[in-house]
């Protein structure tokens, strides 16, 4: 039984869900990693130098949507394949560790993971677009070769 699942069984307060996240954290973060509380869910954040975690920032928890928030941002240091290259998979594994660690897991903390993973999409949806019309600018330009199109 997933943590989630043993959750929906019971009423998880926000007191819970806060101590949850501050357990977490006094077990998993090194002890020389600073842990700032942000303002904003916005600003809650991961700050790495290569492979070493420099910083990390947490939103207060004060609903289910901060917590998913929080936890989300501690998946970035104990999820799975967070050191991929690839934006949406960090990403994504960051979401299903918060989701499989989480005391409770909502229909607004499964909605704040979709609008968030849905931001990360639409920005590498764009980048990949970036790239491609810059491609076709140089390949006129000749100074790149033309590739094939998919
Ligand atoms: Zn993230």
């Amino acid at each position: 039984m997933t943590a989630a699942k043993r959750g929906r069984q019971r009423r998880v307060t926000v007191a819970m869900m806060r101590q949850h996240v501050e357990e977490l954290v006094a077990k998993h973060v090194p002890w020389d990693v600073p842990v700032i509380q942000c303002k904003g869910l916005r600003d809650a954040r991961t700050l790495w130098h290569g492979r070493e975690l420099l910083e990390i920032s947490l939103p207060p928890v004060k609903s289910a949507v901060s917590y998913a928030t929080a936890l989300h941002e501690l998946g970035h240091i104990l999820g799975r394949y967070q050191h991929s290259p690839k934006v949406m998979t960090c990403e994504g594994w960051a979401w299903l560790w918060a989701k499989q660690t989480a005391l409770i897991w909502t229909p607004r903390m499964r909605y704040t993971s979709g609008e968030a993973l849905m931001w990360y999409a639409a920005q590498v949806m764009r980048r990949t677009e970036q790239r491609r019309q810059a491609r076709r600018r140089l390949a006129a330009a000749g100074v790149m070769a033309k590739r094939r199109q998919r």
